[in-house]
């Protein structure tokens, strides 16, 4: 006899190449939910962001989308008691909150099984270990046991055939909130994205290898707020590069693999969510008190004299986004030029990032500080203004965001040989001597062993 089945919706917000509902609509009729958890900000571009991929996904549901809110842990049992479920059907969550809250809803939800299928990565973390069995710590190691491990061919369930329970007269259920924002938002949903990827792979992938590292040129895919939602999985467009080795396809797969790879660090070490993952940094002397937080508020803004760094913090304010070069770039000047801790711009790039992930992130500022895995090492410190020259040549990338520069013609808008414009602030350091300062912090913890 066909059962109910849930597919409790998470970061899979899609239909197709979807294991999670195939393995539920082979079992039975479908309910679709998604829970708006309390936990959460209800606020920011990323919060915005997913209740446009939640209307995106109900639109292609025909409506049929059950939103409820609160703790999954109440919520998510009561819907599947309502529907006398056979089960309840996700993706594994492998992040230190997700991972808690699904063993609290399988705990609270007795006799209904809840079935992982899949989870948001190619290979999921923790398949990947070195031959002893202990988890990587470096990526190209990794990277090459992850192209060897390989991953499976995307799910290919016929989604008009699906049998979808129509959620109305459900008390629990409420509208998906309006949202509203006034920053530049790539588009949202399923379909979106998967235009883009198309537009992506087709036009601009085989000059990514060579584009990836120029802000000025926006030659990345801008796919990373899809594939923190689900609107699209790695797999499907590694699918697509399957037996591809131009230099665009093999740097795109590479970055796939980053991925994967930091959800794989943060899966066996959640602690570094919030930790070093180089103990011996836990000593380093950082920057504290009321200069160190005017310094970071100038970093925040945008005003920290040097123009590279500022355009890049002011694209973070206005698209909820900034270019992986940038991250690099900001990333360092907070850590090394301010001396500050490397989780004082974690949290902020949080707050304002539609792709903020935990692994990502943390562990792309923990690389940039120099106590993560792979770290950069410790005494390479970007120079903000030569790294402006280098990857923004013509300085347009600058001009378009810090409009006070917007009459300094070329790269001089990198070093500003005539000092700055009116409106715009002078180099809030010395970059040389704070370089020099980073350097002896970092040689006080090696020092120590
Ligand atoms: P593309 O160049 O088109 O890459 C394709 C996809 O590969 C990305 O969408 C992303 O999913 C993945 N990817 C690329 N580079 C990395 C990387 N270094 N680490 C992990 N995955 C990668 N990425 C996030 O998705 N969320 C974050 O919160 C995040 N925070 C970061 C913080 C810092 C300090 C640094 C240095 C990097 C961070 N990254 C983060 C990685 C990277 O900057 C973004 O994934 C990338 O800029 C997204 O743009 P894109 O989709 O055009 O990337």
């Amino acid at each position: 006899m066909s059962t109910t089945e849930v597919v409790w919706f998470r970061r899979d917000l899609r239909l197709s190449d979807m294991p999670t509902l195939s393995s539920a609509a082979d079992a039975g009729r479908v309910v679709a939910l998604f829970v708006l958890d309390d936990r959460f900000a209800a606020t920011g571009p990323r919060h915005t962001f997913l209740l446009r991929c939640l209307r995106a996904l109900d639109d292609d549901l025909g409506g049929r989308l059950l939103v409820v809110r609160g703790d999954p842990a109440t919520v998510v049992p009561k819907i599947a008691r309502e529907f006398d479920a056979g089960a309840v059907h996700i993706s594994a969550d492998h992040a230190p909150y997700g991972s808690r809250r699904d063993r609290a809803v399988e705990t609270a939800l007795g006799d209904v099984p809840l079935v992982r299928t899949g989870s948001p990565y190619a290979v999921s973390p923790g398949r990947v270990v070195k031959n002893d069995g202990t988890p990587y710590r470096v990526f190209t190691p990794f990277r090459r046991a992850w192209l060897d491990h390989g991953w499976r061919s995307p799910a290919t369930t016929d989604v008009s055939t699906v049998s979808w329970l129509d959620p109305d007269g459900i008390d629990l259920r409420v509208d998906i909130p309006d949202d509203d924002t006034d920053i530049t938002l790539p588009p949202a949903g399923e379909q979106a994205a998967l235009r883009r990827w198309r537009e992506f792979r087709d036009d601009e992938l085989e000059r990514y290898d060579t584009d990836r590292d120029r802000p000025d040129l926006d030659g990345t895919s801008r796919l990373s707020a899809a594939l923190k939602f689900g609107c699209l999985h790695p797999r499907t467009l590694l699918h697509d590069l399957r037996g591809r080795s131009d230099p665009g396809a093999v740097a795109f797969r590479s970055e796939l693999c980053w991925r994967d790879f930091y959800a794989d660090v943060l899966h066996h070490r959640p602690d570094t969510a919030y930790r070093n993952y180089n103990p011996r940094f836990e000593s380093i002397r950082y920057d504290t008190g009321p200069d160190a937080e005017r310094a970071f508020a100038a970093w925040q803004q945008g005003r920290t004299g040097f123009p590279i760094v500022d355009a890049g913090m002011r694209q973070l304010l206005a698209e909820g986004w900034m270019h992986n070069r940038l991250r690099m770039i900001v990333a360092s000047f907070l850590t090394k030029d301010l001396h500050l801790p490397w989780w004082w711009g974690a949290k902020h790039f949080m707050s304002h990032l539609v792709d903020g992930d935990l692994a990502s992130n943390q562990h792309g500022w923990q690389w940039t500080a120099g106590c993560g895995t792979d770290a950069a090492p410790y005494f390479r410190v970007f120079n903000p203004t030569s790294q402006g020259e280098k990857f923004d040549p013509k300085g347009d990338y600058v001009r378009r965001w810090v409009p006070e520069l917007g009459g300094i013609a070329g790269k001089s808008v990198h070093r500003l040989p005539d000092g700055p414009p009116p409106g715009y602030p002078e180099p809030m350091v010395d970059h040389a001597h704070e370089r020099q300062v980073a350097l002896a912090r970092y040689g006080e913890i090696s020092a120590r062993g």
